[in-house]
């Protein structure tokens, strides 16, 4: 339903017009989700536009695969960082490695007698991954930048994010593109794509056969889940805890429980994407 073709189109069209009018693509992606929460169409509308991908609630996510994934990113040429936009993270940093991956360009601009070349940047990113947190702490108050700026619209404006870190008011909603059903599981668990949209009690098994593998401890401490247990095809899994948390049949009610304690971060830190092999 979400993506609705005659949606998606305008949407298309509307980032593509405004990606001509900046130097910096912002993608924020959540950190339990690095890959999967890529929005593969921006990379296509930006073409080799510079990105700099934040990966935030870096909080939640497992902090050696994060560092792992930082790895694996710089080896294909994007520059990563770790954020928690909601907690102690410092911002600043976002406007001093954005001068970084652009250094050659604001050098050429210096050479050219522009004394403090502003970088104009568009945040992109699926929902749920925290763009509206980040925005909200980088742009200061009420300071808009007026002026025509090429390639944009005269109505869309400029929010001061820094001293040098111009944005462009972000496009509407950008719903992920994906597949493969994994991605969609993975995207359902972490909350970007809506409950509307996929059945708990898939998003469940994938989930439990996953923690089963990668994040044991973290079953046994949130749901005495026992070794034998541990050893159980997720669908018997999720009758057991149904029945061990007094839910008697109703398996929803433990899919959902299950769903809204992993996105609440009770079930531990946690990263749903593998870091390729060459990178450990
Ligand atoms: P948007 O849909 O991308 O604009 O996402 P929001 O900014 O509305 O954030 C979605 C939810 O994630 C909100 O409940 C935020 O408080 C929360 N959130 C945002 N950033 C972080 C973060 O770095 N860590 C954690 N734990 N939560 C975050």
């Amino acid at each position: 339903i979400q993506w609705y073709p005659g949606h998606m189109a305008k949407a298309q069209k509307q980032i593509k017009e405004r990606l001509k009018a900046v130097d910096l693509i912002l993608e924020i992606v959540d950190a339990r989700v690095p890959e999967s929460s890529i929005n593969p169409m921006i990379a296509e509308l930006g073409q080799n536009k510079p990105t700099l991908l934040i990966m935030n609630k870096a909080d939640m996510a497992d902090a050696k695969r994060t560092q792992q994934w930082i790895e694996t990113f710089k080896k294909r040429g994007i520059t990563a960082i770790a954020l928690d936009a909601q907690h102690k993270s410092k911002l600043p940093q976002i406007e001093k490695v954005a001068q970084e991956i652009l250094a050659d360009k604001l050098a050429k601009k210096r050479a050219k007698g522009i004394l403090n070349p502003v970088i104009r940047a568009m945040c992109v990113g699926v929902p749920n991954v925290g763009k509206s947190t980040i925005l909200n702490r980088l742009v200061q108050k009420n300071i808009a930048v007026t002026g025509n700026r090429p390639g944009v619209t005269k109505n869309q404006q400029w929010l001061k994010a820094g001293q040098s870190l111009e944005l462009l008011d972000t496009p509407g909603v950008l719903w992920p593109k994906f597949e493969d059903p994994a991605v969609g599981n993975k995207l359902a668990l972490t909350g970007a794509i809506s409950d509307a949209i996929y059945h708990p009690d898939d998003v469940v098994v994938y989930a439990l056969d996953y923690f089963k593998d990668f994040y044991p401890q973290q079953l046994v401490k949130e749901y005495h889940v026992t070794p034998a247990e541990l050893e159980m095809p997720a669908p018997d899994l999720i009758m057991a805890l149904t029945k061990r948390l007094g839910f008697k049949e109703d398996y929803d009610r433990f899919c959902m429980k299950f769903i809204t304690d992993a996105r609440k971060g009770k079930l531990g830190r946690f990263t749903l994407d593998i870091v390729p092999v060459e990178a450990h």
